[in-house]
């Protein structure tokens, strides 16, 4: 049970008075379900969830926490794996910022800061148009963004942040901001990539792409190491129009998989290609020559209905994540290794190949400055007893350090709680000290430290 301070209390009875939005503490109804985020293992009760529904009632709570010391979390789609949306005494829940807009004549999409990836596809697919937002509908904009965004178009399009034009930002002394590569351009290279260090975003403003068409969907294949290492190789060589998420691991006993493999490893795709049918057939066909397929769901369609359902198996996680340039021969045999060694819980690791549009950004030009990896990583260890965690965190600990030989940076948004050091590698060279100089000038006093922080410069 947590317990909360008579400061605490005070700003609790001030934002019910003054901030003109809703107030959930715990007595109130639908608080418990206000406090669940996507990490299964965080069980935090902040003392206040408020649920503004503009930038002048979130810059009045970030003026009433910040005078009053009191910690504050910000809230956009609830998925960060460290739990960051409700690790405050206060909650910024932006949920109730929900409206897109899509112009579709300039291809520009508006969204408010709590706007989901799903519901954003889905207002833009409706005019034939997207902008990338990883491959999970129920992700927030919001979070995704900040911390670059990699997903089904990255190798088409870049990362989220590349469609980026430009944001509406509550900052930490309580300014309404209009921020783009004019107006306070330093803020808006930290946006992108520097996360939820620099105040509230409340609107988005992005380019959206001319997307009709696509091929994709599921493709299953049985893992070998030199499967692994085919599927890798190719995944790189292939037309930019083609982005992919690779999942390895055992088979789950699901309907999809034939009876006669569960509990095997697989190779797990979820494929993209944006473009016509037959230019996807050719590109994904190097794919179906690796091995039989075990099953094929990869047709023609729409990209917003690849991001219609995604609902995932009640199982608790601990992951580490890593930017790698190749995955070779040892690195698939280290994935099989630990994919089958894995007994008592299940071991996964997901790829996700970078280049094409990613890598034509200069790596300065934003806070993301991984553009020339080859892989996004993920190694993972899935399980069901939370009594497991450390059992678990351990054995993805070693795997992660076999895989990325122990130095490879992390990718922010794939970062659980794991200390200063690990937040501060995915920012390297002088990124760090760019983002640190920044954060001096608009957060000095460390209001938004709820996150992957970074602390302002001295
Ligand atoms: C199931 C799942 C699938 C995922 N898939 C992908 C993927 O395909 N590609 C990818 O790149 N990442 C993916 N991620 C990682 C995801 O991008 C990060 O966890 C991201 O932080 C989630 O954003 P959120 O708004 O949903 O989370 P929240 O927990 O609500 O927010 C996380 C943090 O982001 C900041 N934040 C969020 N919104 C705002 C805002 N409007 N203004 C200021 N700060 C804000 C805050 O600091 C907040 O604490 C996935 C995560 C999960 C759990």
């Amino acid at each position: 049970m947590t317990t909360h301070t008579s400061a605490t209390t005070t700003v609790v009875d001030r934002l019910r008075a003054d901030a003109g939005a809703p107030v959930l503490t715990p007595a109130d109804p639908g608080y418990d379900a206000a406090r669940m985020v996507a990490a299964t293992l965080v069980d935090r009760r902040p003392a206040a969830i408020v649920r503004p529904t503009g930038a002048d009632q979130i810059a009045r709570v970030v003026t009433m926490t910040r005078e009053a010391g009191i910690d504050l979390a910000v809230r956009g789609g609830g998925h960060s794996l460290a739990g960051h949306g409700v690790s405050g005494d206060v909650v910024v829940d932006l949920s109730a910022l929900d409206t897109v807009h899509i112009d579709a004549d300039r291809r520009i999409g508006t969204a408010g800061g709590g706007v989901t990836a799903g519901s954003y596809t889905a207002a833009a697919g409706q005019h034939g148009l997207a902008t990338g937002f990883g491959d999970t509908a129920s992700v927030g904009i919001g979070g995704i963004t900040l911390g670059g965004g990699i997903g089904l178009l990255t190798r088409k399009q870049g990362l989220s942040i590349d469609s980026l034009l430009a944001a509406e930002v509550v900052t930490a002394d309580g300014q309404i901001l209009e921020v783009d590569e004019a107006n306070h351009p330093d803020l808006f290279w930290a946006l992108r990539g520097g996360g939820g260090n620099f105040g509230v975003v409340t609107r988005f403003t992005f380019r959206l792409h001319h997307v009709p068409e696509v091929v994709g969907g599921f493709l299953a294949l049985p893992a070998t190491a030199g499967n692994v290492r085919a599927f890798a190789a190719e995944a790189r060589m292939a037309p930019e129009e083609l982005s992919m998420m690779v999942v390895v691991m055992k088979a789950p006993p699901m309907p999809f998989v034939p009876p006669e493999h569960h509990g095997t490893p697989i190779i797990f795709a979820f494929m993209c290609y944006a473009g016509p049918g037959a230019d996807g057939e050719r590109a994904l066909a190097p794919f179906r020559k690796i091995a039989t397929p075990l099953m094929d769901q990869v047709q023609p369609g729409y990209y917003a209905d690849l991001f219609a359902g995604d609902e995932r198996p009640a199982v608790h996680s601990v992951t580490r994540s890593m930017f790698l340039d190749d995955i070779g021969d040892d690195t698939a045999e280290l994935v099989m290794e630990g994919v089958r060694s894995a007994t008592d819980f299940s071991a996964v690791v997901q790829f996700r190949p970078l280049g094409g549009a990613v890598a034509r950004v200069p790596a300065d030009a934003t806070a993301f400055a991984h553009r020339d990896r080859g892989y996004a990583v993920m190694a993972a260890s899935l399980f069901q007893q939370a009594e497991m965690e450390p059992e678990c965190d351990t054995w993805v600990s070693g795997f992660a350090a076999g895989l990325s030989g122990g130095s490879a940076p992390p990718y922010v948004n794939f970062l659980g709680d794991e200390g200063p050091d690990r937040v501060q590698a995915a920012y390297p060279g002088r990124t760090w000290d760019r983002l640190r100089e920044v954060k001096r000038r608009y957060d000095p006093d460390n209001v938004f430290h709820a996150n992957h922080n970074i602390p302002p410069s001295p």
